[in-house]
């Protein structure tokens, strides 16, 4: 160990706030990072990736409509001032303000900087005499029906990406600070008010969601006290009654685990504190209850279009917001409400951060297939909001659900959530690692990086990507230096050509490829994926009367029938294939909005199907995305 980092170790144990926001000036907190575990691939910094093509118009529209359009900023504000006319109201403001401020990590954009930093100011002019940010009176504190904690831990985590992503301004860490002590003295073991104690849902699991600000807010200032604060969160398991985070390492399904209502996104938020507390402590047995959940999950839950969680048959009374064996009652008729927007979200942040712990590439063929189908198909056409769930055939989006008008704008915490998945595209597209960049995701943009000898290169990804399966990255470094480019070689895409400077490379599905070598400037990535349309069988669920179901998938994107465009959109077709594959022909889309549209062969003659995601569903219209098959 340096005398430096000696130093650092001693001021660690000892530093004031002053001390603390000082050196977090001098070099952004990067050695403050208490970390035992190292990441395997690390985010690029801010403004290093930017996007065209195919997805720069998902992300521009909704950023110009939402955050920077018709966000009720200081309505939000005011639920803290006045406090809340109904449960939960409190966590509106920082939902947007971490989008916010994860967008402003993207564009650097000026007039986003300064919304952030006029309501984050108008936030923290509402803090009361103990310190706290909450819409509770001090005398109703902590408010376990109204949902304080949870609307605590968002207060928490807007501020918490302001302050990583916008400005570290030092008042902001002392409003976190703030918040958090007086959290800790209201809550945590006996005599104080038991965690699991506070909450308005059957379980209270929302509750201790707050081990994620806490886990952040103690690798910002090293104080102790939130680290045992997260330990006391994890001890407790999580919820009234259930320990969650041991039936997940027990490899309990998820739609059995923590009682009756097993609720999707607060338990993917539960684990997304739980990969921070793994990070600071290096304890494997976390570890494994998050890749067993995650494991869990993916084979169990998640649907074809990357979302989960549904009403029918486990869990009718709580909206379509639970698990629900989703994986294999997707094609359950009786579903009403399934996938909700801010379970897919979630379910990609917790995929991003699996993926920086561990390197592992399925995490990404998740989150791809959550983009391209659940989560851009789930946005408002002009950008200012995201249906609540949303349905694979019938009417795709659905707006109703938890949330109220503030300042004349209906907002729902999937309002909220989706521009979140957004702006995480760009911060999942490329990493880092040790040993080289990592292309994750292959829409069109550039990335800079600085390579392990630490000088400034460059990636440029020239493709339509996913409209075809070509893409074209050129490498540029400053000068030549050797390095690994790992690729991701998506799991679906069974024949892919490689070629570096026209040599052919070997390479197998659902693997990062590693091209390890001397890179020069202009060197050439030719990378040729199977684009070929793939049919696939619905999985047979509870409820499924002999009946049976086929869906079409083209490289990441969900194909379905419009009704916009296809009166017969529903009625039972007998698709041709061969070997699991369907020849599909691009056409031209009858419909402006329409991003791809293909004629495919039945025996009844040729269809149309469109890319799920930009199928208009708002106008009442209505989907297929299950095909029934023709006897
Ligand atoms: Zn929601």
């Amino acid at each position: 160990m340096s005398t430096m980092s000696l130093f650092r170790q001693k001021l660690k144990i000892v530093l004031p706030v002053k001390i603390i926001l000082a050196m977090a000036f001098l070099d952004g907190l990067s050695f403050f990072s208490r970390a035992q575990v190292r990441d395997t691939f690390m985010p690029l910094p801010a403004g290093a990736v930017h996007l065209h093509g195919y997805l720069e118009n998902d992300l521009e529209n909704s950023l110009a409509h939402w955050n920077m359009g018709v966000v009720p900023y200081g309505g939000f504000v005011d639920i803290f001032r006045k406090g809340r006319s109904f449960f939960a109201e409190g966590e509106m403001w920082g939902k947007a303000v971490r989008s916010g401020s994860m967008f402003y990590r993207y564009t650097h954009d000026s007039t986003l900087k300064k919304i952030l930093q006029s309501t984050v100011s108008d936030l923290l002019s509402t803090r009361r005499a103990n310190g706290s940010i909450s819409a509770s009176a001090i005398s109703k504190q902590p408010d376990g029906p109204g949902g304080d904690l949870w609307e605590r831990t968002y207060v928490l985590l807007g501020l918490e990406d302001y302050y990583t992503e916008v400005s570290k301004d030092p008042k902001v860490l002392q409003a976190m600070i703030d918040e958090a002590d007086n959290v800790l003295a209201e809550t945590g073991p006996a005599p104080k008010v038991s965690i699991t104690d506070q909450g308005w849902s059957p379980n209270h699991i929302e509750s201790s969601t707050i081990l994620e600000p806490m886990m952040r807010l103690y690798k910002l200032t090293g104080y102790k006290r939130y680290l045992d604060f997260a330990r006391y969160v994890v001890q407790t398991g999580g919820a009234k009654g259930y320990n969650i985070i041991e039936e997940a390492f027990s490899n309990e399904a998820p739609y059995k685990i923590g009682g009756p209502y097993p609720k999707a996104y607060e338990m993917m938020s539960l684990f997304e504190g739980l990969t921070e507390y793994y990070r600071a402590t290096g304890n494997d047995h976390w570890k494994q209850a998050i890749m067993n959940l995650y494991q869990n999950i993916r084979t169990k839950e998640i649907t074809i279009i990357g979302n989960g969680g549904g009403d029918q048959p486990y869990h009718p009374d709580v909206y379509g917001e639970a698990w629900d064996n989703t994986a294999l009652e997707q094609t359950n008729p009786d579903i009403k409400r399934m996938m909700e927007t801010c379970a897919g979200v979630t379910w990609m942040k917790l995929c991003s951060q699996i993926l920086r712990l561990t390197g592992d590439p399925s995490t990404v063929d998740d989150i791809e297939k959550y983009i391209y189908n659940g989560l851009t198909g789930a946005m408002k056409p002009g950008g200012d909001g995201f249906s609540y769930v949303n349905l694979l055939n019938g009417v795709k989006t659905n707006p109703q659900g938890w949330g109220g008008r503030i300042d004349g704008v209906d907002v729902t915490c999937c309002n909220l959530n989706g521009p979140m998945g957004l702006a995480y595209i760009p911060f999942v597209a490329v990493m880092n690692s040790v040993a080289g960049p990592v292309i994750n995701l292959y829409n069109a943009g550039t990335a800079a990086f600085l390579t392990p000898a630490q000088h400034e290169a460059r990636l440029d990804i020239e493709t339509g990507y996913p409209a075809s399966g070509t893409v074209l990255i050129k490498v540029m470094p400053s000068s030549a230096e050797r390095f690994t480019i790992r690729l991701r070689i998506p799991s679906w895409s069974k024949a892919t050509v490689l070629k570096v400077n026209g040599k052919k490379q070997a390479v197998s599905p659902g693997t990062y490829k590693e091209l390890d070598r001397s890179w020069s400037p202009g060197d050439k990535i030719e990378l040729t994926l199977d684009m070929r349309c793939r049919i696939l069988h619905a999985p047979h669920g509870s409820n499924r009367a002999g009946d049976h179901f086929v869906a079409l998938v083209r490289g990441p994107v969900v194909l379905a029938r419009d009704e916009n465009i296809d009166a017969h959109y529903n009625q039972p077709v007998h698709i041709l294939s061969k070997d699991g594959y369907v020849k599909v022909k691009p056409v031209k889309p009858s419909l402006p909005t329409t991003r791809l549209q293909f004629l495919v062969p039945t025996k009844q003659g040729s269809m149309m199907m469109v890319d799920y995601a930009s199928v208009n569903n708002w106008n009442g219209k209505h989907i297929c995305t299950w095909l029934p098959e023709a006897p």
